[in-house]
């Protein structure tokens, strides 16, 4: 070993979903939307000049930043704007979780937090979820550097009821408490309205699911102008161009089309909730989900073999072999045609 390895900065990285390039294939792996982006982004992508592009972006991510804070009836000094909701969560660990003691997270959550807590070097201590995947906002009643979670929770997809949500933030004033947002338009209710009573939530959203922009790595978080403020200190200590000149402008004509938005997400709530039932019928069970996918185990085959057999015949989902979740698979809800064929498939393989 060379001298030099010593002082590297030593991780484990997050293992992102594979982004597989099959003709035909089925893709349920990383909840992307099954739907294009709003027509606007189309439009918006036709017109663009790209003599633009000689010139650095707009460092305050100012139009996209405006959009957003009028959506959310919000000041644009409350809105936070980053690559993908990866770029601002780890932002703002790096940001608020700069104490000694333990962040806490649930242990069956996103698989991101550990990476970025080992990362930053943060400590951090795991909250077991209960028995039906459910957080007990009392278990969060410990000494800690501060708190996230996701709402709906992943990979379970497992929502929270806001008063639930509101206990947790409410018995934790002196850190910052996160509610990752990036499943919420599935079905749940925000935790944003709650901004106006604490001062110590950051709520992160993303445009990868709902809005159906994954490959544009466009997140947000909104908090108050306080929390704001030092995450944007931080920001540009790191880099001051993070956002791309086609995310800030693709990003905005996203959140124009609120028409487009709704439709979408109604859409794919009507297929989660049918795809409910056949997997049902078919011998699955899976705690409720209000996401964008389901997390489904069977009783008579693994997990594991299941997820191989879809992943032959080219229809992808997401498996983890680790510990309490290594007989589920995440499906993510795809088209309503793309979910018959995978009903069909699982209908066949479970007969045979
Ligand atoms: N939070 C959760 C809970 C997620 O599942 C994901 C998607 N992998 C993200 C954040 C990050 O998504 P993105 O960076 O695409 O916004």
């Amino acid at each position: 070993m060379g001298k030099w390895e010593e002082n590297v900065r030593r991780c484990v990285p997050y293992v992102a979903g594979e982004q597989p390039d099959r003709k035909n294939m089925i893709k349920l792996n990383t909840n992307e939307c099954p739907y294009p982006p709003a027509p606007g982004v189309e439009r918006a992508r036709r017109e663009m000049d790209t003599d633009s592009f000689r010139l650095y972006p707009n460092p305050d991510v100012k139009p996209l930043v405006e959009a957003l804070a009028e959506y959310y009836h919000v000041k644009p000094s409350q809105v936070f704007v980053g690559v993908g909701s990866d770029d601002v969560i780890s932002m703002a660990f790096m940001t608020f979780f700069n104490g000694t003691k333990p962040i806490l997270f649930p242990d069956v959550t996103y698989s991101f937090y550990d990476v970025w807590a080992d990362v930053y070097r943060i400590p951090y201590r795991t909250v077991p979820l209960d028995e039906n995947w459910r957080i007990r906002p009392e278990d969060y009643r410990q000494e800690n550097g501060g708190i996230i979670f996701p709402n709906p929770n992943a990979p379970t997809g497992v929502y929270e009821p806001l008063d639930k949500v509101e206990e947790i933030i409410r018995s934790n004033p002196d850190v910052v408490v996160m509610v990752d947002e990036a499943y919420i338009d599935f079905g749940g209710e925000s935790a944003l309205p709650l901004l106006e009573k604490y001062e110590n939530l950051l709520v992160v959203q993303t445009f990868s699911k709902s809005r159906a922009m994954a490959g544009m790595r466009i997140g947000y978080c909104i908090g108050n102008e306080k929390l704001i403020g030092y995450l944007n200190d931080v920001r540009f200590s790191v880099n001051s161009y993070t956002m791309n000149r086609p995310a800030q402008i693709l990003g905005v004509e996203a959140v124009k089309d609120d028409a487009y938005f709704k439709a979408t997400t109604a859409k794919i709530i009507a297929t989660r909730e049918r795809v409910k039932g056949e997997l049902k019928k078919l011998g699955f069970t899976f705690p409720d989900s209000k996401a964008n996918f389901i997390f489904a185990s069977h009783a008579a085959k693994p997990a594991k073999e299941i997820f191989q057999a879809l992943r032959n015949a080219d229809i992808f989902v997401r498996y983890w072999d680790k510990p309490r979740i290594n007989n589920s698979l995440r499906i993510t809800v795809g088209t309503d045609e793309e979910m018959d064929k995978l009903i069909e498939f699982l209908k066949n393989y479970l007969a045979e």
